[in-house]
């Protein structure tokens, strides 16, 4: 089923101008980018975003990177374009991502992992819509 997922190309990928080598792999992968924006995030969008993690003990330090340098925000659409690109991200710890991966190949560590992806569709309607409207996609 054609879906849409919700990417952040972090601070420490930006910093290091791999948004084009990122952009490389999903649109390889057959992810299509249909919207796409470069934003310097805010401390309040940054801590709201990741709502979720509040009561982790490295909250703070994950706010402190995503509004360290600036970020791109996308929308990703394709087949099953949620679990897709969870799987071209790779695991959250670099470490532990597979070969090929875009952790793998460029995430500095745990928290430093260059990439972010909606976990499933829900949430990815959630966080499309904490950083675009509908006219702002283009399928
Ligand atoms: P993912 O981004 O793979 O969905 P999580 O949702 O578990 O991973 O965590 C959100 C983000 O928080 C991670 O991408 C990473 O930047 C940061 N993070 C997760 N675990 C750690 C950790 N143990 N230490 C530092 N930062 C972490
Ligand atoms: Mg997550």
């Amino acid at each position: 089923m054609t879906e849409r997922t919700f990417s952040i190309i972090k601070p420490d990928a930006t910093a290091r101008n791999l948004t084009g080598k990122i952009n490389a792999v999903i649109e390889d992968a057959g992810l299509r980018i249909v919207a796409q924006r470069r934003i310097r995030m805010t401390e309040d969008q940054a801590k709201k975003f990741y709502e979720v993690h509040k009561e982790r003990p490295f909250y703070g330090e994950l706010v402190g990177q995503m509004t360290s340098a600036p970020v791109v925000v996308q929308v990703l659409e394709g087949e099953n374009a949620v679990a897709k690109y969870r799987e071209i991200m790779g695991a959250t710890n670099p470490e532990q991502a597979a070969e090929g991966t875009i952790r793998k190949q460029f995430a500095l560590n745990v928290g430093e992992n260059s990439v972010h992806g909606s976990d499933s569709q829900e949430n990815a309607k959630i966080e499309i819509a904490q950083f675009f409207t509908d006219d702002q996609i283009v399928g």
